[in-house]
């Protein structure tokens, strides 16, 4: 019995639960109000994954989680946007580190003494069902 359950928005359940939960304790009546959220916990353990696990982002009421998709690495990328009219276009494609992003840079600037560049960096990331 950790922070008190929050309904979640569009489900009927933890509405009318949340509801009779409130309407207890305008009543001043404690064991209904008790009921009501042992109800409302239970339904949320079951239909909307239960407390989120330690150590993860987790949505506000959302019952999914956001973790670093391990099966993917991080991408480093440069794209030369040197030129008068039109950016010159070349890309170094996807790296995985971004010495190798400086290397072709460098080679690059050497072959074409083009100087301005626009670099990214990607990650992946999954979104996981709580449950
Ligand atoms: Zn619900
Ligand atoms: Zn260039």
């Amino acid at each position: 019995m950790s922070r008190p359950p929050v309904p979640v928005p569009g489900c009927a359940a933890c509405e009318e639960l949340a509801t009779r939960r409130d309407e207890a304790r305008a009543a001043f009546d404690g064991s209904a109000e008790t009921d009501a959220k042992v109800l409302l916990r239970q339904h949320q353990g079951r239909e909307h994954g239960g407390p989120p696990a330690a150590g993860r982002r987790i949505f506000r009421y959302v019952p999914y989680s956001i973790a670093q998709d391990a099966s993917a690495q991080p991408e480093y990328e440069a794209y030369c946007v040197s030129g008068e009219e039109a950016d010159c276009g070349a890309s170094s494609g996807p790296r995985q580190a971004p010495a190798e992003v400086e290397e072709w840079q460098r080679l690059h600037t050497q072959e074409t003494r083009h100087l301005r560049y626009r670099r990214s960096f990607a990650a992946y990331a999954v979104l996981e069902k709580q449950d």
